[in-house]
């Protein structure tokens, strides 16, 4: 069965986010076997191993990413995790800030030991004061236990973590963007490469990992590479929250392997659709994945398998959509999210967002022409893969989802009007 409790295996123990608890449930056990019984390099080979991708939203496979890091650097090297969650539709990683906050400080502290770096950031959104609270208590605990600061488990190792709030932008959960704001400026995100692991905060080799991420460590070095790849589909191992949220009778963070189905997560997980209405479609990976349609329900939520269905798993925000929903409105209130989010750096997405927002208001306002499904279609063409930062891609790749999955819906909207010209 896909459900399997990992990393929410004690959110529900009383007590759990102080640090006697954590330590009583065999809490810092596999940082001290890190630091005891493995070299730097062998804590990377066990994460690489594991199969462990990203679950903040590209997936890349956490080990090779902490393995671009230079060994030797002039420069001090640094972790910021990223504790944002900015992603429309996501809210999981504040459950481990919230309710078993030193398991992602372990996580840090093995990561921070494998890569040799002596300075971590938890970069938490602006609008999360109490989780950035919790997790502050349990940073000062940490210290208080010797678990941070100098002489780590008896080695000649050193280690600050800081608590930084974000100032509230969704362009801060871009990793370049999250090193600007970090920095003190303005969120712009970097244009790449040189990427982070090279050239990051303060000009240091940095890697930036999200908190979900960093949480699956401690029990990677505790049980073993191999006991964690054999989890779930290959190249797709270990469990994922899967925040659901919309028309569903149960919304919530579960916690499955990723062979599960959208219809298992749905049907059985959730207790089905709710309100009068069928299942119309569902957004698998926030709001920046497009939406697939009730036909594809049956798609395995996988990284892997997402991607073959023409979506992604993105940050593991699934919002379902019942019959009653409106697309071409769903798509202008995405689309305007996505205006207000961008910095205004690129072209793309500085002129093409506002464009695109303007023909569908048009369209939703009566004054739909001939053309604009097209027309809209060939803006997202424009933004697709030409801007600096991620952010003009999650805007242009659901209108684009959108458009093609429900292109009915848009026609409808342009009977009669003048057409407009690229
Ligand atoms: Fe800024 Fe948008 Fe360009 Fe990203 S894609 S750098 S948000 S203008």
């Amino acid at each position: 069965m896909p459900e399997l409790k990992l990393i929410s295996a004690n959110f529900d123990v009383p007590g759990r986010s102080g640090i006697e608890v954590y330590i009583r449930g065999g809490g810092y056990r596999a940082a001290r076997r890190a630091f005891d019984a493995l070299t730097p390099e062998q804590v990377i080979e066990e994460v690489k191993k594991s199969g462990l991708r990203g679950r903040g939203g590209a997936g890349f496979p956490a080990g090779l990413k902490w393995s671009f890091v230079p060994r030797e650097s002039a420069l001090p090297k640094y972790l910021c995790c990223n504790a944002d969650e900015g992603e429309p539709g996501t809210f999981k990683d504040r459950l481990i800030m919230l309710k078993d906050p030193h398991l992602l400080i372990e996580g840090i502290i093995i990561a921070c030991y494998a890569i040799g770096i002596h300075t971590a950031f938890v970069y938490v959104r602006g609008e999360y004061v109490a989780e950035a609270a919790a997790l502050q208590r349990a940073v000062d605990e940490a210290y208080a236990g010797g678990f941070l600061g100098a002489n780590l488990f008896n080695k000649d190792f050193a280690l600050d973590v800081l608590v930084h709030r974000g100032a509230g932008a969704y362009i801060c959960g871009e990793e370049t963007g999250l090193i600007e704001s970090l920095e003190g400026k303005r969120g712009n995100p970097r244009l790449k490469p040189p990427f982070p692991a090279l050239v990051g905060a303060f000009q240091g080799p940095t890697v930036v990992n999200n908190v979900e991420t960093l949480a699956n460590v401690p029990m990677i070095i505790e049980k073993g590479g191999e006991w964690y790849a054999a989890i779930g589909p290959e190249k797709n191992t270990g469990t994922r929250l899967f925040a659901v949220s919309g028309h569903v009778n149960k919304p919530g963070v579960y916690e499955l392997t990723m062979d599960v189905t959208a219809r298992e997560l749905i049907y059985d997980y959730c207790g089905g659709v709710s309100g009068a209405g069928k299942l119309k479609a569902f957004i698998p990976g926030g709001s920046s994945s497009p939406c697939l349609t009730a036909d594809e329900v049956d798609v395995q939520m996988s990284f892997d398998a997402l991607m073959k269905a023409g979506s992604m798993g993105g940050s593991g925000a699934v919002i379902v959509l019942n019959d009653t929903v409106d697309i071409p409105k769903l798509a202008l209130r995405t689309l305007k999210f996505y205006e207000h989010e961008s910095c205004g750096q690129c072209t793309p997405c500085r002129e093409g967002l506002p464009w695109l927002v303007k023909i569908l208001t048009r369209m939703l306002d009566g004054r739909g022409a001939p053309g604009d499904v097209d027309l809209m279609l060939e803006i997202c063409d424009s933004i697709f893969g030409k801007t600096f930062c991620p952010l003009g891609d999650a805007a242009a790749m659901p209108t684009r989802g959108f458009l093609m999955k429900f292109r009915g819906e848009f026609e409808e909207l342009t009977a009669g009007g003048k057409a407009e010209t690229a």
